[in-house]
């Protein structure tokens, strides 16, 4: 079966790599969807969002796992690539509220039947978010925890601009 397990991965975390090894021991084909256009405050472009995925994954050897960014609706994209499944990781109760609505939206917006499935978060990574992640970051703490360490640099390399660029 054909999964996508879409977000902004602003940058990809422990906690999003915990539930991607996950699925992909379940499912033949496993699509991680990077969205172009979020509301959040970002720090990578989807393009650099993807390559840190795509480093991540090649060492890992996750051969059935591939990245794609798209934008508009996820509905459309689940419809023209004939997904079958839909998967989101669940932490607190607040992911559980927001993920309700959107999966309603959801089924509102398209024809396509396919089934939206959520898997909890690993005890380990129940507390871990991107945003948590860019607060430790800027503060210089240690990453090793929270990011697969090959790319601690990179995220350690975005920290120092934001933080450049906020002194001028
Ligand atoms: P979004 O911007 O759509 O919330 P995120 O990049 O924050 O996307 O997360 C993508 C998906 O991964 C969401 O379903 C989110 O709930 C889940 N997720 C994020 N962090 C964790 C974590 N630590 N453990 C399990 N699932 C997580």
């Amino acid at each position: 079966m054909k999964v996508i397990y879409p977000g902004s991965f602003d940058p990809i975390t422990k906690g999003h790599l915990d539930i991607i090894k996950r699925i992909s021991n379940l499912f033949s084909e496993v699509i991680i969807g990077v969205f172009v256009n979020s509301s959040k405050n970002q720090w990578f472009s989807s393009e650099e969002r993807v390559k840190l995925i795509e480093k991540v994954l090649e060492v890992e050897k996750l051969n059935n796992v591939k990245v794609i960014k798209f934008t508009g609706l996820l509905v459309d994209y689940i419809e023209n690539e004939n997904i079958d499944i839909l998967v989101r990781g669940l932490r607190a109760v607040s992911d559980y509220e927001y993920e309700l609505q959107v999966n309603l939206t959801n089924q509102v917006l398209t024809n396509k039947k396919f089934e939206t499935i959520f898997l909890t978060a690993s005890r380990e990574y129940l507390y871990l978010s991107s945003s948590i992640v860019k607060e430790v970051a800027l503060n210089n703490g240690n990453l090793l925890q929270f990011i697969p360490s090959v790319i601690i640099n990179d995220i350690k390399g975005k920290a120092q601009i934001i933080i450049d660029g906020r002194k001028k």
